[in-house]
């Protein structure tokens, strides 16, 4: 038995350093490693828990063909197939497609939800690049929340997470790290213990929620509102910091004009609050220091998103809340200044082919011109992870159109492949990752073996490359040679020193405090409010904000969360038994459903059948369906995104999960 140190690169804030026990190059156990403060020692269950992802028997050992008919069944309806022969069959087909139609009659579609530099698709991006393929707008997460992060402040990091120890006022505004980044429990139960007050902005009465000083069970979607108007007081009261506007930002005067309509009363009335709580928050946000906003996704699944994210960014500018450890914000850490990328590694520019945005990869596949004919996947599980659920099977039920997916495990969206391939996990690959939360970084080898014939997304496309004639001298084409690439630079080398001499990289600054170790990435090294571009791009302008979507027929909002077992469709198949959706009681009493209930929800996209269950945790008006359901947890085998429309945040194209209404009915 040998203990190996790896890293875990799920699409978590966290990026936990991991002990793994291997025998015979299975991984026997695995737990947190002490590389990284933040982890110190513990992980979530679903990664201790990772053999049984990794040796159930829903892994893809082998290449598979399609033998029978494309009705989304799996039995009977694949052969084993060698990977020669498996390659042999793509690579024809591309090429085949590319001579006739044009490479944009070829779509690859992917996210990252378990991968970083290397395995997201270095040689993939390369690949389908040189390709001319049609580009993937990966928007399903983060896009909108990225670009106004970045348009605020540039490319700087917030608030580590460390720092939150010594906050004495902490908001989490869409955030629920109970599920997603646990590691920031801890440190805000210490906070508390030390004096700090909680306020979380948050529909549902997550764990954390219940432990806060003050719960904002706001209606899904009105974020934005609530902001403006705490933004409008401040400036109202003479709460405002003045002085700090003056000096480190561009456009509060605009900013204050756009918030005006917002005051305390309306926000409330719109958010479903009380004028008393939100009134409570102004305060206790004024009066606190120092005061950090833990900015979650949450926020930006909905019409307003773009905008919302934008609003609660700019509160702690309003307020002066930067300059102090434990004060201003913080979004995605990912920006932390390491100065070195994936693209070095992958060595091709982006050609300016055609965009599919992911949150319409149903109208893509069904009505797109030029046709979609080639559709390849990887990291990915659309049928069950992007909106229009029913329009994207349509589309992927399609006889003329040839689907590869290159998967870990047996997904739904392999039961409608044409040829699937065996993918590695993380502990199988060799994996460069940074964090978004906590700011390190890894480079982890290999520790276990890859049951059957697995191979990483780099062993593929490289393959490819060279049998579509795509290779060029000179190309890095291996791991290490792509490894070699990303830390070629300056900041490169001193990443690898570090590497090589602790196991874990951190960047120049650690725990930077914003206007103290650094100042906004802007042009003007100022904090913009209200930035042109974002300005320009967001339908009806910045911080506009488009009413409810709700009408009488569907009046409830659906949100789907993540949960602490997924924050993705990954490791869905691992969870058992039916999916319940929780109803607030007086929503289900107006509607004669007890716990338990089967229940029907629908719209005008579709149905979800499934339990109901009743819970005191859900405010009036939201039905909770949790993320990452497959297939077989609904009685009729669909899940929220059914019901998801395939609309897009105010800027950035984001996914709307938030933005379902539908109504809800007992089910005989
Ligand atoms: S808490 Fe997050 S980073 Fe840590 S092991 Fe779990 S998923 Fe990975």
């Amino acid at each position: 038995m040998a203990t190996l140190q790896s890293a875990c690169p799920l699409d978590c804030p966290d990026l936990c350093s991991l002990e793994v026990e291997v025998v015979d190059g299975r991984v026997k156990r695995v737990d947190g490693g002490t590389r990284t403060p933040i982890t110190d020692g513990f992980i979530c269950a679903k990664v201790r828990n990772i053999a049984d992802h990794l040796y159930g028997e829903d892994r893809v050992r082998h290449p598979m063909i399609r033998v029978g008919a494309k009705d989304g069944t799996a039995l009977g309806r694949f052969r084993r197939a060698t990977w020669d022969e498996a390659l042999d069959v793509i690579a024809e087909r591309l090429r085949e497609v590319r001579d006739r139609a044009g490479g944009e009659a070829i779509l690859p579609f992917h996210y990252g939800g378990s991968n970083g530099w290397l395995t997201e698709g270095a040689l993939a991006t390369r690949f389908f690049r040189r390709l001319g393929a049609s580009r993937c707008l990966r928007t399903l997460c983060a896009l909108p929340s990225g670009m106004a992060a970045r348009s605020l402040y540039g490319a700087v990091p917030g608030t580590a997470l460390e720092d939150y120890a010594d906050s004495k006022l902490i908001v989490l505004w869409g955030m629920n790290p109970s599920a997603t980044g646990i590691h920031l429990v801890p440190i805000i139960e210490r906070a508390i213990e030390g004096g700090a007050k909680l306020v979380v902005v948050d529909p549902r009465r997550t764990p954390l929620a219940r432990r806060a000083h003050l719960h904002l069970a706001v209606r899904p979607g009105t974020d934005l509102p609530v902001a403006l108007s705490v933004i409008r007081e401040l400036f109202a009261s003479g709460r405002a910091d003045e002085g700090f506007l003056a000096e480190h930002t561009r456009g509060a005067d605009e900013l204050r004009r756009r918030a005006e309509p917002w005051t305390i009363g309306k926000a409330a009335a719109e958010a479903g609050l009380s004028d008393l709580d939100l009134g409570r928050f102004v305060d206790l946000y004024a009066e606190t220091s120092p005061a950090v906003i833990r900015a979650g996704w949450g926020m930006e699944r909905n019409r307003n998103g773009g905008s919302a994210v934008a609003a609660v960014l700019a509160l702690p500018a309003v307020a002066g809340k930067f300059g102090v450890r434990g004060g201003g914000y913080t979004m995605s850490n990912g920006e932390a200044g390491w100065g070195v990328s994936a693209e070095a590694g992958i060595a091709t520019p982006e050609p300016a082919t055609r965009a599919v945005n992911m949150v319409e990869l149903g109208s893509a596949l069904t009505d797109g011109a030029p046709r979609v004919e080639v559709l390849f996947v990887y990291n990915c599980n659309p049928t069950q992870t992007v909106p229009d659920q029913n329009r994207v099977v349509r589309g992927l039920a399609r006889d003329d159109l040839f689907t590869v997916v290159h998967e870990q495990v047996f997904t739904d969206t392999c039961r409608w492949a044409d040829v699937v391939l065996p993918a590695t996990a993380f502990l199988e690959h060799r994996e460069i990752r940074r964090g978004y939360g906590s700011m390190r970084l890894y480079d982890s080898a290999a520790v276990a073996t890859p049951p059957g014939e697995a191979r990483s997304n780099n062993q593929v496309f490289g393959a490819l490359l060279e049998k579509l004639g795509l290779w060029r001298d000179g190309d890095a084409m291996t791991d290490d040679e792509l490894a070699a690439a990303i830390f070629s630079g300056d900041a490169g080398g001193r990443l690898r020193a570090q590497l090589d001499q602790h196991g874990v990289a951190t960047p120049p600054i650690e725990r930077p405090r914003l206007f103290v170790d650094l100042a906004p990435a802007t042009p003007d090294r100022k904090i913009d409010l209200v930035p042109a571009a974002l300005d320009a791009e967001a339908r009806g302008g910045l911080y506009h904000y488009e009413a409810d979507p709700g009408t009488e027929r569907h009046p409830l909002a659906l949100i789907s969360p993540a949960i602490s077992q997924q924050i993705s469709s990954t490791f869905g198949q691992l969870r058992k038994g039916e999916a319940a959706a929780e109803l607030a009681p007086a929503d289900a009493r107006a509607r004669g459903i007890s716990d338990g209930d089967a229940i029907r929800i629908w719209n005008e996209l579709g149905e979800v059948v499934c339990r109901a269950k009743l819970s005191a945790h859900v405010r009036d008006g939201v039905v909770v369906l949790t993320k990452g359901l497959w297939r077989f947890h609904t009685r009729n085998g669909q899940s929220s995104n059914a019901l998801i429309p395939p609309t897009t945040t105010d800027f950035a194209g984001g996914a709307c999960y938030n933005d379902a209404r539908v109504q809800v009915e007992r089910h005989a």
